[in-house]
């Protein structure tokens, strides 16, 4: 495949072609931009059907985390790995400290982390090669389980999209469907009951329905009743993709709000569908940058109070773009990309400022 027209499409800085043939390693490390930054990003394991597949995932990924370390606010630019790989029969401790290999040789240009495919685990084998890894055990200094700061980002991003559609960010009274109940979707459940909300919930694995009903009453729904719930907020927690032809007709709420990656199926297309019916959408990469938050602070050897207080910020990141959004006549998602690009354009400008000494 042509390589360098498809770096040249999503305007990487770098992409690195990693191989050890004894660790039985194959590995693409991308990094966008680091012009806020390392490029930080995690480490993705999968079986890829083809290698250009797995160069397509890794640098629309690493684009991804540039837009979204710059909506946060974070010094951080956008970098992601994808180990070619079986998780479930190829991973060792040798293809690990290889990896880690690589990453150590970019000198803290990239910044790993874990991804889906790989665990804390194996973040500590790639730590006894680098330093430049996140999300490793907290025996081994690492910040653990960054979901409840995600869903506390959610929470507050809720609020903003309240205030936005009803002038009112409290969320008492209010029903948000919540569409999985896992690490994320289960703490903003929490979240939402303590501030008086009802939820409606809906999920594949029974003991976790179980959990949120007996521990704060959640109402529940069959997986594919949760489109139809009439309420105030749909908050995707569980996978991507969820919002397509299909379900956005049936939504019967004013607001979409949640945890999960990539639910628009197609940003453009379903983007201007959801705005076309008057639903407002808090663009995922803003609402759910809780878990970089989280690794910021790690990274930087900060409390887990301050990673919260600053999930908080996404209520105000939130408000500007949909300010934005509603004065330009945009999709919210296009302009969380505005909001992205204008600061990576604004610090960017400054490294070509030389001051004058006198
Ligand atoms: P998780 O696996 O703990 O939870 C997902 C839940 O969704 C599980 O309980 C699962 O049973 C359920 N589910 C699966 N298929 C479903 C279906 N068809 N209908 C309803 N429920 C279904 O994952 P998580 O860590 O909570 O992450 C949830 C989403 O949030 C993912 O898209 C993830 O990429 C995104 N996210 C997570 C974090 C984080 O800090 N964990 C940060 C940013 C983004």
């Amino acid at each position: 495949m042509p390589v360098f027209s498809h770096v040249e499409n999503y305007d990487h800085e770098q992409v690195v072609f990693c191989r050890n043939d004894r660790a039985g390693l194959r590995a693409i490390i991308a990094i966008h931009d680091t012009t806020l930054g390392p490029a930080l990003g995690g480490c993705r394991m999968f079986p890829y059907p083809s290698e250009a597949d797995a160069l397509r995932d890794v640098l629309r990924l690493s684009r991804g985390m540039t837009y979204k370390a710059a909506c946060a606010n974070l010094n951080l630019g956008g970098g992601k790995a994808v180990i070619l790989a079986d998780p479930r029969s190829d991973k060792s401790e040798a293809l690990f400290r290889a990896f880690g290999q690589y990453v150590d040789a970019l000198g803290g240009r990239y910044i790993t982390a874990e991804d889906s495919g790989t665990s804390v685990a194996d973040m500590d084998l790639i730590n006894a090669q680098t330093e430049h890894v996140c999300g490793v055990s907290a025996y081994a200094g690492g910040s653990g389980d960054p979901s409840p700061v995600t869903a506390w980002g959610v929470f507050h991003g809720i609020r903003a999209a309240l205030d936005e559609v009803f002038g009112d960010p409290d969320p008492t009274g209010r029903t948000v469907a919540v569409q999985g109940v896992g690490n994320v979707g289960y703490h903003l459940v929490r979240y939402l009951s303590d501030a008086g909300a009802k939820t409606v919930v809906c999920d594949v694995d029974g003991g976790r329905l179980d959990r949120v009903r007996d521990e704060f009453g959640s109402t529940i729904v069959e997986t594919n009743e949760i489109y139809d719930v009439n309420g105030d907020v749909f908050a995707p927690c569980a996978m991507g993709g969820v919002l397509n032809d299909d379900t956005i007709p049936r939504l019967k709420v004013p607001i979409i709000a949640g945890g999960a990656n990539n639910v628009l199926d197609d940003m453009g297309r379903h983007g201007a569908m959801v705005r076309s019916r008057e639903i407002l959408y808090a663009p995922d990469y803003v609402i759910n940058a809780g878990g970089l938050i989280n690794v910021y602070a790690e990274i930087h050897k900060l409390p887990r109070e301050k990673a919260l207080r600053d999930a908080e910020g996404i209520y105000n990141t939130l408000k500007s773009i949909f300010v934005k959004a509603r004065s330009k006549g945009i999709t919210t998602a296009e302009a969380a990309n505005h909001v992205a690009e204008d600061r990576i354009d604004a610090i960017g400008a400054l490294s070509s400022f030389q001051p004058v000494r006198c």
